[in-house]
């Protein structure tokens, strides 16, 4: 057994992992990664405009079937400017999920709106739809103003729904729901690149839609992300936001606060390459999620991640388990040091985000489940390079650690 020691994995997901060790999710550079950044190098094309630009925004605008695609610096940045872009503003509130990664949360807190947290369906792991519905019917009430939180006076806004994991949140609920109520449908589609339901791409469902292109994802430029919607004037909104900005690019005329969000041409070249190859990395995250199924189906200590109704095609960008019900924190994260001392970059999964400093003041509506599931979970290593003698590797020390824990 090589000894790891713990430090390895506090370091960025993404990144590189050290000889030995088995990283959760890292960028697989098997395509034309080289021959693109070097063009923009060659041709002098390295900064925050160029041809590689709009060649990523039209391949992921394709892939997605998203009318428009702006590019901006990570996905947060495109989480921030969806939300505006989509008249979320100061005093709002959004409805989110309470079990996912945090920079939706902060994106709606840089608009100077509030976060209303939702519970997490236990069967889907995604925001609970019949919560948000009830949360709405019982607790709101229409005014002058729109649909108003009556605890707080303040406009609902928008749902922000979150496609966790590869897999896909129940969107039609939420569609019909915003319908109902006129508000605004945002959707964090940061780890659903590939994702669709009904054939229809997640993140093209809503107002708009935020990616991701961090080193973590399914595809990576670096750093990146895209904006996508299929409403022009909000694309258009949304790149002037992105850009500065700018009303008159010669004289420095600003009407708005505009940001400097750009995608470098060096990281969209990257991002263009990785795109090319999309298909090619979902079929091997479902191969890997597949092989990890079948390996513990018959671990009664391990609950395998949801797979999702069969009009949704999921990537599973992060293969995720359950230890069984009633297990303490300490034991899941005795489990995940013991992987970790075995080179394995297990993770567990975020924080209830209503329970972080920054949002313990914001209502979090009857969550139940988010806590648990956070408590239980464990995500294994599904990079889309991850060799299969790697991953047997992950799955003998899995049932190693279960088997020794009884
Ligand atoms: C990665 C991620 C983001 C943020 O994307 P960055 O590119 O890292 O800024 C947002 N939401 C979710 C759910 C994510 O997983």
């Amino acid at each position: 057994m090589n000894t790891v020691p713990a430090s390895t994995f506090s370091e960025d997901p993404g990144a590189p992992a050290p000889p030995g060790v088995i990283p959760l999710s890292v960028p697989h550079l098997a395509g034309n990664e080289w021959a693109y950044v070097k063009e923009c190098l060659d041709t002098g094309w390295v900064s925050s405009a160029g041809p590689f630009v709009e060649r990523f925004e039209q391949a992921v605008t394709k892939v997605t079937g998203a009318g428009h695609g702006v590019a901006v610096v990570n996905g947060t940045a495109a989480l921030h400017v969806a939300l505006l872009a989509a008249g979320v503003g100061s005093g709002d509130e959004v409805l989110v999920s309470t079990l996912t990664f945090v920079a939706p949360v902060n994106a709606v807190r840089y608009c100077g709106a509030h976060p209303v947290f939702m519970d997490a369906d236990p069967q889907t792991w995604q925001m609970d739809p019949a919560k948000v519905a009830e949360f709405l019917e019982e607790e709101c009430e229409q005014r002058s103003a729109g649909l108003v939180n009556r605890r707080t006076g303040r406009p609902i806004r928008a749902l922000l729904p979150v496609h966790i994991l590869g897999l896909a949140a129940e969107i039609d609920v939420f569609v019909d729901l915003a319908r109902c109520y006129d508000l605004r449908l945002v959707e964090d589609a940061a780890e659903g690149l590939g994702v669709r339901v009904r054939g229809r791409h997640v993140g093209t469902f809503g107002d708009t839609g935020a990616l991701s292109f961090n080193g973590n994802k399914i595809i990576t430029a670096g750093g990146g992300g895209m904006v996508i919607t299929a409403d022009p004037a909000r694309a258009e909104r949304a790149r002037y936001l992105t850009t500065q900005a700018k009303d008159d690019a010669l004289e420095y005329v600003h009407n708005s606060v505009g940001y400097n969000y750009r995608l470098t041409n060096l990281q969209a070249a990257l991002g263009a390459a990785q795109v090319e190859q999309l298909s090619g990395f979902i079929a091997r995250k479902r191969a890997i999620a597949a092989r990890y199924a079948e390996a513990f189906r018959h671990r009664p200590d391990i609950i395998p991640m949801p797979v999702p109704a069969a009009h949704v095609e999921p990537t599973y960008w992060l293969y995720t388990v359950l230890l069984p019900e009633g297990t303490t924190i300490e034991a899941r994260q005795a489990v995940v040091a013991e992987l970790h001392h075995r080179g394995i970059g297990a993770r567990p999964l975020w924080h209830p985000v209503h329970t972080l400093p920054p949002y313990r003041e914001d209502q979090a509506y009857r969550v139940e489940h988010a806590p648990r599931l956070y408590t239980r979970a464990i995500s294994l290593p599904s990079s889309v390079g991850l060799s299969g003698a790697d991953q047997e590797r992950v799955i003998a020390a899995v049932n190693e650690v279960l088997d020794a824990r009884g």
